[in-house]
C-alpha cells in the first residue's frame, strides 16, 4: 500500500537513471490507459539521452524542482529504483516508492512501498490500487480479500556445530513503533498494537492465509509460534497466538500447535543487535519430537531479528529438515524531516487517532471525546477518506525564497 500516494491521484514518476535499465526508463507506463509523464533523474556525469531529465546533487533540491516544474503535489509523484537508498531518501520527503529486485536482509528497516522483478508488475500496480503486502492489506480493508503479495527474504542461522542454515522469511508489511511520532496513524502499525492485548480478526484473517498459501506449496508437519515468557504466563498476559482461530487452516485439518517452551525471561528493549543476540541465547526449548520436520512458525513483530532467528535455531538443533518463519510486520526505521500533521476533530479540535471497531474489526478515526459528541458518527471519519487526508496534508510544502534584498 501507499505510505504517502494517494493512489488515485499519480501523475508523475521519477525513475532512477543511474541503477534501472534502458527498458525500465523509455517504457510508456500508464493508469487507465493514460499515459504517465515520467522524468529521469541521475547523478551521473553522463547525461542521459532522454527528453526529460536532471543531473542532481541532492535529493531535498531534486524533489522540489520537480514539484514546481511539474506542477503537481508529492503525493502524486512515486520513484522507482534498483537502489533502496535511493528509494529511502525518497520515502523522507513523502514520495512513493518502488524497488525493481529483491530486498535484502539489511534493508529490512527501510521497505518500499513495493517490490517488483518487471515492469508488467508496475502497470499492475499502477492500475490496481489496492495491490500491497498482504497484512496491511487486512489491516485496512477487514472484510473484502484483495490481491496481495508477501515480502520475503532468505537468511542463515548458525548451529553449534558451526554448521549454517536456510531460513526463507515471509513479511506481512511494516510496522512503525510509537517514537516515529509522525506516523501514529498506520492501519498495520495500529493493529499490531492491539493484538498484544486482544484477539484481532485482521491478524487471524492473515496468519490464516499465509499459512494456508505455503501448505499448499509444501508439506507442512507442523505450525506454531513464538510461546510467552515465563513472566508474561505468570501475570497472565494475553496469549496471542492461541487467539487466532485460523479457520481455513483448520478445515485441512491443520493447526497451530504448541512446540516451543520458553525456559527464562528476556528483554530485547533498548539492546544493540549483538546483545539481543546474546539475551535470547538458549531461551527456548522444544518440546515436541521434531526430527526431520518441515514447520512453520509465526510471530508478530520482527525487530532484530534475533527472538525469531534464535526460536529457528533451536528448531534446527532439534533436527528439524526446515524451517519457514512468517511475521506480521517488520519494524521501520524511516526518519522524515516534514513535520507530522495528525487529523483534527472538527467539533472539538483535537487530534483524532485512529479506532477499533470490536465487532467488525473496521478501523476508523476518532477524537478521544468522539462518543461524547452529540452527533457521534459525524465525528468520526472512516479510514480511507482519512488516510487521503493524511497524505494530502502531509505533503511536501514547497516554500518560495524570497528575495532577501526586500526584507533589508
Ligand atoms: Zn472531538
Amino acid at each position: 500500500m501507499w505510505k504517502w500516494t494517494r493512489s488515485d491521484n499519480i501523475q508523475l514518476l521519477i525513475l532512477d537513471g543511474d541503477t534501472l535499465e534502458e527498458e525500465f526508463l523509455t517504457y510508456p507506463y500508464s493508469k487507465d490507459d493514460k499515459v504517465i509523464k515520467t522524468v529521469v533523474v541521475t547523478k551521473s556525469e553522463k547525461l542521459t539521452g532522454h527528453k526529460n531529465s536532471i543531473k542532481f546533487f541532492d535529493f531535498y533540491d531534486l524533489i522540489h524542482e520537480i514539484i514546481e516544474k511539474e506542477k503537481c503535489e508529492s503525493y502524486s509523484i512515486i520513484s522507482i529504483s534498483k537502489d533502496i537508498l535511493f528509494l529511502k531518501s525518497m520515502m523522507e520527503y513523502h514520495i512513493g516508492t518502488i524497488l525493481v529486485g529483491t530486498l535484502i536482509y539489511d534493508f529490512l528497516k527501510n521497505i518500499p512501498d513495493y517490490t517488483v522483478q518487471n515492469i508488467n508488475s508496475i502497470e499492475k500496480i499502477l492500475n490496481l490500487d489496492t495491490k500491497g503486502y498482504g497484512a496491511e492489506i487486512f489491516a485496512t480493508y477487514s472484510s473484502s480479500r484483495k490481491k496481495m503479495s508477501l515480502l520475503h527474504c532468505n537468511e542463515f542461522v548458525m548451529l553449534d556445530d558451526g554448521n549454517e542454515r536456510n531460513v526463507d522469511l515471509y513479511f506481512g508489511g511494516r510496522y512503525y513503533a510509537n517514537k516515529h511520532m509522525y506516523i501514529l496513524n498506520d492501519p498495520l502499525s495500529h493493529i499490531v498494537k492491539q493484538f498484544k492485548s486482544g484477539y484481532v480478526k485482521a491478524v487471524d484473517l492473515f496468519f490464516d492465509s499465509v499459512c494456508c498459501y505455503i501448505a499448499r506449496r509444501e508439506n507442512i508437519d507442523y505450525f506454531t509460534y513464538i510461546p510467552l515468557k515465563p513472566n508474561d504466563i505468570k501475570e497472565g498476559k494475553f496469549d496471542r497466538f492461541n487467539s487466532l482461530q485460523l479457520s481455513k487452516l483448520k478445515k485441512n485439518n491443520m493447526q497451530l500447535d504448541s512446540i516451543l517452551n520458553c525456559k527464562e525471561d528476556f528483554s530485547q528493549k533498548g539492546n544493540d543487535l549483538y546483545v539481543r543476540r546474546e539475551i535470547v541465547k538458549g531461551a527456548f526449548e522444544v518440546i515436541k519430537d521434531v526430527e526431520n520436520k518441515t514447520i512453520v512458525i509465526i510471530d508478530d513483530v520482527f525487530s532484530s531479528g534475533s527472538t525469531i532467528l534464535e526460536a529457528v535455531k533451536t528448531l534446527y538443533e532439534a533436527g528439524a529438515k526446515k524451517v519457514i518463519a512468517v511475521l506480521l510486520s517488520v519494524n521501520q526505521l524511516t526518519e522524515s524531516s516534514i513535520k507530522y500533521k495528525n487529523l483534527k476533530c472538527n467539533i472539538c479540535g483535537s487530534n483524532m487517532k485512529l479506532r477499533m471497531n470490536k465487532s467488525s474489526g473496521q478501523l476508523f478515526f476518532g477524537c478521544e471525546n468522539y462518543q461524547e459528541h452529540e452527533n457521534g458518527k459525524s465525528s468520526t471519519i472512516d479510514l480511507l477518506s482519512g488516510m487521503d487526508t493524511l497524505k494530502e496534508i502531509n505533503k511536501l510544502e514547497v516554500v518560495d525564497i524570497v528575495d532577501l534584498h526586500d526584507e533589508f
